[in-house]
């Protein structure tokens, strides 16, 4: 047996742990055992029952269409592990190899694969986040509880936050014909993840379903009744929303916490990797044992500068574990870097958005096909003459081109001979919020480098960052 034959083998043998049971843990372990793993596997997660499917939370189930407990993911091969759930990690000790669960028992491992997301940035005065009737919408039981509250049929919901979650909620109560107030401290609805351009899109999708949309206004004060019941919230501007229901839907925290004194690049923007998704350490250097996936990790990509991407994206969360599977499995000479284009939808006030790059990684956006009016449209995104990302509502039939543009870094703004290419093609500056917006609403920010100094500390907890 040759060396790299022996290496080989070792790879399929041996202890993999993976940390975080949900879409990105459970698609890694499928394709470790795909891949031929043939050693002890062992899933740690600290939420109980079977890894569960995210995007139904803030659509079908909060329609009541769907139950939250039929969105448990379908399995695509029996994956003979261990389930340690309901207990979450608490550390992990690079020098034995060891991940410590808060229970105080310690699992050891060969390799580890860290896949533990993201969890919902709650209200900032833990007072007001506690009464009732003030929601959040990561997991099953959070959709759960507001998919009951909303049935009762509030006299009026407000929704603090109006990125891509917020704006689902906001839909969600107009469809069950709810008033409902959305607070927004940018200059529009998901202005921080597409731009305030196709922002404003967006702002006028909600006003004509209905919605009261106030933006550019801060929330500073949530109040309650003599039961600890929400009643109303405070607005900076002096204004007030009397409202029985509160969603607070300001973006999401990095879960790596527990990783702290391990020696890994672990921060507010995720684990950072590289290309093969293996971690680095504090000092840079890559570890050969660590991998991360999904949500909490950040990977370099050369289409971005090489910039690291921390992307909250279904897709992103099943192709980077599948590579980081892979990786795990095998040899030096036959690891593959991950370098998909990122990929992301949703579905509001009856419209389908889809994205294909970074948006948030430009400084002009056009609009090619379509009509900004008629909500019907795709603008492509461009970052110093070349094209970035494209985003298209209800038009989703040529977003592969646009990916192919993407991909070839071709000329922006790019050229689209289509029927429907609308007589004034300008691009106009693309207006993104600041840095601390960012963290709020874009589910895809690429930090590191000349940005890193502004964007990677998103300020937690202050006044101006209250409202969405
Ligand atoms: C309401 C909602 C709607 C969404 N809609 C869309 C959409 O329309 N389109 C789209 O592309 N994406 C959407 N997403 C995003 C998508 O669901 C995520 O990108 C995906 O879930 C990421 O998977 P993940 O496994 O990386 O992380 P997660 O799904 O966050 O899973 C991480 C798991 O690790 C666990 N964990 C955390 N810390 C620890 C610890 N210390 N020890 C053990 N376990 C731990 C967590 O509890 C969780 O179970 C949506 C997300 C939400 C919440």
């Amino acid at each position: 047996m040759t060396s790299a034959d022996a290496s080989r083998a070792f790879k399929r043998d041996g202890r993999i742990v993976v940390v975080g049971a949900s879409l990105a843990g459970l698609r890694a372990a499928e394709a470790l055992r795909a891949e031929g793993f043939t050693g002890s596997l062992t899933m740690i997660g600290d939420e109980l029952g079977e890894p569960y499917d995210r995007p139904p939370l803030s659509k079908q189930v909060m329609t009541g269409w769907v139950p939250a407990g039929d969105t448990t993911l379908p399995r695509r091969r029996g994956i003979d592990a261990e389930w340690l759930l309901g207990v979450p990690a608490s550390g992990l000790d690079l020098a034995t190899n060891h991940v410590r669960l808060a229970d105080g028992r310690e699992v050891p491992f060969d390799r580890v694969l860290i896949a533990t997301g993201v969890r919902a940035r709650p209200w900032f005065v833990e007072s007001e986040a506690a009464m009732d009737r003030v929601f959040v919408v990561r997991t099953r039981e959070h959709a759960e509880s507001l998919q009951r509250a909303l049935a009762a049929g509030p006299s009026r919901v407000l929704v603090i936050g109006a990125g891509f979650t917020g704006s689902e909620i906001a839909s969600v109560c107009r469809e069950r014909e709810l008033p409902v107030t959305v607070a927004e401290l940018a200059a529009a609805p998901l202005a921080g993840a597409l731009g305030a351009v196709i922002g404003e899109v967006a702002a006028d999708l909600q006003r004509t379903h209905g919605v009261d949309l106030r933006c550019g206004v801060s929330v500073t004060r949530l109040e309650g009744d003599a039961q600890g019941r929400f009643r109303r919230a405070r607005f900076d501007d002096g204004s007030t929303v009397d409202a029985d229901v509160a969603v607070v839907a300001l973006g999401s925290i990095r879960n790596t916490e527990w990783l702290r004194g391990s020696g890994l690049a672990a921060g507010v923007w995720g684990i950072t990797c590289d290309t093969g998704c293996r971690a680095l350490d504090i000092n840079g250097r890559a570890t050969d044992d660590v991998f991360a996936a999904g949500d909490v990790a950040r990977c370099p990509h050369p289409l971005y500068e090489h910039r690291l991407l921390s992307l909250e994206h279904w897709a992103n969360a099943v192709e980077q574990a599948e590579v980081a599977a892979h990786n795990m499995v095998s040899a030096q000479a036959d690891r593959r870097p991950y370098l998909s284009i990122p990929l992301f939808w949703s579905i509001q006030f009856g419209v389908n958005i889809k994205s294909v790059g970074v948006p948030t990684f430009a400084d002009e956006v056009v609009v090619t096909q379509g009509s900004l009016e008629d909500h019907r449209f795709v603008a492509a995104y461009g970052y110093r003459g070349r094209v970035t990302a494209a985003v298209s509502f209800d038009d989703a039939k040529w977003l592969h081109h646009y990916r192919r543009l993407i991909e070839t870094t071709a000329p922006f703004p790019p050229r689209c001979p289509t029927p429907d290419q609308p007589t004034d093609v300008k691009p106009v500056p693309v207006e993104l919020p600041g840095p601390s917006l960012l963290a709020q609403g874009a589910t895809a920010v690429a930090t590191g480098r000349t940005r890193a100094s502004t964007a990677s500390r998103p300020r937690t907890g202050s006044r101006r960052k209250r409202a969405g």
